[in-house]
């Protein structure tokens, strides 16, 4: 029986992990849950899964749920709560699923207490990747990849890496793919987040809208992999069935294919290197329509070429490449911003943040601290 702390248990990845255990009760128990301030909704997780630990990092939150809670659940608040149950002796695996710079020290303290981590936060392989990579290294820490693109090249590559040239990333090329760009200056939050083929976080749909997302998964990509930026390529497949190619000196390519339903990915980092039952039906390709591969258009995706940028320059560029993104996604769900604005805040930051190296935690939650200030001052600005 494995022990699973699902950090972000109430979005959209935590939901789907738990649907995955439910499936499993002989193999898998979920040990604790988190979530920033919905408490209703982890209410309900509590209920049905009898967590050994829940935690809220808002204490308000927090109180309301103590109130209700079923007996033998301990209710927890606050940050370091959330570093308490990732690192906990009993937790086996941890299911990295906060969004944003904020799943950076629980997925740290997994790393350091040699836990499984299944990985969905790629935010904090962007600003701590080498890090991470080094801290898991030592302490024995697996990171198995949720990010569906990251899981098909790291299924791709259980025969080893000898002879691989170069991997590429698919991307749905999000909603609006097909949107003129003079157009994208009015869009709105609402149609950002309608992503045609996946249910997901808000922060992340826009990042999908931007592009972002794949620049994010570019770096991630890099730190994961070991790859050097020129072995990692973005194709645009609008129907989101491949999750990812990896090229072969010898001509070959290997790819993974399924519906676009995250309990494939997150099922896989629960059994690996075993597979389990999911959920996910099974794909017919009869009934597919065509598949289709474009290049992705760097002009009218400025964060994609921002994040190549960022991956190139290293040391604490990604790092403020994500903090400059987190404000400015932040400043247009809220309305402050246009659609166009959230790649010229990026690119003023990158300009103005200094480059420094970041062997530490503390530096590079500096970094991000540092980062965010200066993309606030750009936030409203006019050009
Ligand atoms: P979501 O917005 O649906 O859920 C986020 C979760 O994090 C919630 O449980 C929320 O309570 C918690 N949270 C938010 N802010 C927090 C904070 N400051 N402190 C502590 N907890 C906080 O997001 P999601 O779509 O599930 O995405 C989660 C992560 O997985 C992101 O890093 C995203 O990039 C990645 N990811 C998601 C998908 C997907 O299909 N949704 C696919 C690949 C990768
Ligand atoms: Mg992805």
């Amino acid at each position: 029986m494995k022990n699973i702390a699902i950090l972000g248990a109430t979005g959209s990845i935590g939901l789907n992990t738990l649907d995955v255990i439910s499936r499993h009760p002989d193999r898998f128990k979920v040990f604790a849950v988190s979530a920033k301030s919905d408490w209703e909704t982890l209410h309900k997780i509590c209920i049905k899964h009898l967590p050994s630990f829940a935690v809220l990092v808002d204490e308000a939150a927090a109180e309301s749920l103590r109130k209700v809670v079923p007996a033998g659940v301990e209710v927890l608040c606050g940050n370091s709560a959330l570093d308490d149950i990732a690192s906990h002796q009993k937790t086996d695996f941890i299911m990295a699923a906060i969004v944003g710079a904020a799943g950076l020290s629980s997925t740290f303290c997994a790393a350091q207490a040699g836990k499984r981590i299944m990985l969905a936060n790629k935010e904090s392989l962007v600003l701590g990747g080498s890090l991470l990579m080094r801290l898991a290294k030592k302490s024995g820490a697996e990171i198995i990849p949720v990010d569906s693109e990251h899981s098909a090249i790291f299924q791709c590559l259980q025969g080893g890496k000898e002879g691989l040239n170069k991997i590429q990333l698919t991307a749905s090329g999000g909603p609006f793919l097909n949107t003129p760009l003079e157009k994208l200056s009015s869009a709105t939050p609402t149609e950002a987040c309608n992503h045609p083929n996946w249910k997901m976080g808000k922060k992340i749909s826009v990042d999908s809208a931007t592009m972002m997302n794949k620049g994010l998964e570019v770096i991630e990509a890099n730190f994961l992999f070991g790859l050097a930026s020129n072995q990692i390529e973005v194709v645009v497949h609008p129907q989101s069935i491949v999750h990812s190619f990896v090229y072969f000196d010898d001509g070959s390519v290997l790819s993974q294919l399924g519906l676009p339903d995250m309990r494939s990915a997150i099922s896989y980092a629960m059994s690996y290197p075993g597979r389990l039952q999911s959920g996910v039906k099974q794909l017919d390709l009869t009934k597919e329509s065509s598949l289709e591969f474009h290049p992705p258009d760097m002009k009218k995706f400025k964060c994609l070429e921002l994040a190549y940028k960022a991956m190139s320059e290293g040391k604490s560029a990604p790092g403020t490449l994500n903090a400059a993104n987190e404000v400015a996604v932040d400043a247009f769900l809220n309305n402050r911003v246009g659609f166009l604005d959230i790649p010229k805040i990026i690119a003023k930051t990158l300009n103005e943040a200094p480059s420094q190296n970041l062997d530490t935690l503390e530096g590079v939650v500096e970094n991000d601290q540092l980062s965010r200030q200066i993309a606030l001052s750009f936030v409203g600005s006019s050009d």
